[in-house]
């Protein structure tokens, strides 16, 4: 009943075939067990699955044969031993950190990470004693120079949000290993289907699978990738007693969605890249930002690091004579829209449309925005797969009525 696939499957394959064998009823479709706890044979079976001697299912905080199927389709497509659902993207860097440090250690992130994590790692961590470094994403030497001896960790996120900064994942992971820490990277915005940095050095892959890996938008959820003596030894025993596992429905909607994730990322990425090149020969912007354009500064490292793609995400800024007016600039395009959508998700197939500054990074001061880089005119576009003409007139409606 069970069949094993043969080994050096493609990424395409493994992501509509790795799954937990089919039931006795030989479903097509992978069964969604939506069960809190599952019946034991014996009270002796029990005692050996409670004790993890023995392989079985009990509670679905601990596992869950949907959950299993999404976690190992996941990892074969990221290329790890193994990975873990957690019930959304924040979890999953919360359990990483629960599981890896302790007081007095000390972390190193990017200063362009999500904003939730510098709060989580800056703030709540620091709360514990763990402390951290943040240093400019693409500045090499930073990273190394932040070193100290309690360091456990390098975190970074590659490209950025919204201003698609780049680092280079094996260069990182030298830097980490020669120094004996950990390197994780966050790959929500290049999914495995354009960049799997296991495969580059990176120990852990973090995954929000809110984003391009659900792909519609619709539920939350989260993974860490990586080495069995890691997930399975310091994470799993942690979501047991800590409880932020993924739900078995949000498990099997994104499973579904792996299915369909590397055609989603090769056709939004084609469309992002046809909608940047528009909009960098406009004359109502200043600027895009997109590592599939050769105006990118890291455009080289993207083209070789995310498989010659660009991604889905791009931003630009509106051209603005005072600085002063950018904000306002920036929504009149905004507003002007009628097919994206207003929000600040990402990774769907409807696209969306968002002002950084006063939505994700609003809680930055002006200050910080600035030394950033991240303006008042700047607008970020999450590309989905709507037909690119259609975009282009969305975006010219506002643009071109600029005065
Ligand atoms: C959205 C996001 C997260 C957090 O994921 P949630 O599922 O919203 O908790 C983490 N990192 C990046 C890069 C993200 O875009």
């Amino acid at each position: 009943m069970s069949h094993e696939l043969p080994e050096g499957l493609h990424p395409d394959t493994l992501a509509v075939r790795q799954a937990v064998p089919r039931s006795v009823y030989g479903e097509n479709s992978e069964a969604l067990y939506l069960t809190s706890s599952f019946v034991q044979p014996d009270a002796a079976t029990a005692a050996r699955r409670f004790a993890g001697e023995e392989e079985g299912y009990t509670y679905s905080r601990t596992s869950n044969p949907t959950v299993t199927s999404f976690e190992q389709r996941l990892a074969a497509l990221e290329g790890t031993e193994t990975a873990i659902g957690t019930s959304s993207g924040m979890s999953a860097i919360l359990l990483m950190c629960l599981g890896l440090l302790k007081a007095g250690d000390h972390v190193i992130c990017s200063q362009s990470m999500f904003g939730s994590t510098i709060k989580l790692i800056g703030s709540e961590f620091a709360r514990f004693g763990v402390q951290s470094s943040f240093v400019p994403q693409t500045d090499t030497a930073a990273w190394k120079a932040a070193l100290r001896p309690e360091t456990r960790l390098l975190f970074a996120e590659t490209p950025t949000n919204p201003l698609t900064d780049l680092c280079d994942i094996r260069e990182l992971a030298d830097i980490a290993h020669a120094a004996g820490v950990l390197l994780a990277v966050d790959n929500c915005f290049a999914s495995p289907a354009l960049q799997r940095p296991a495969s580059l050095g990176a120990d852990l892959v973090i995954h929000s699978g809110t984003k391009f890996l659900d792909g519609q938008g619709r539920v939350m959820a989260g993974a860490v990738c990586g080495p069995r003596a890691i997930i399975d030894d310091k994470l799993a025993p942690l979501i047991r007693s800590a409880g932020m596992n993924l739900s078995p429905f949000n498990a099997w909607v994104v499973l579904k969605g792996l299915e369909t994730l590397n055609i989603r990322m090769q056709a939004q990425s084609a469309n992002a890249l046809q909608l940047a090149t528009w909009l960098e020969a406009h004359p109502q912007v200043a600027r895009v930002y997109y590592p599939g354009l050769a105006s990118h500064p890291q455009h080289a490292l993207a083209m070789r690091q995310q498989s010659g793609l660009g991604g889905a995400v791009l931003s630009f800024d509106v051209r603005s004579s005072d600085p002063a007016s950018g904000r306002a600039r920036a929504f009149h395009v905004i507003d002007s829209t009628r097919v994206c959508s207003i929000t600040a998700n990402l990774g769907d197939t409807k696209t969306t449309i968002t002002h950084p500054a006063s939505t994700s990074h609003g809680r930055l001061s002006e200050e910080q925005r600035q030394s950033a880089g991240l303006g008042q005119g700047l607008v970020r576009v999450a590309v989905g797969l709507e037909h690119i003409d259609d975009l282009k007139t969305d975006l010219a409606r506002g643009l071109d009525s600029l005065t």
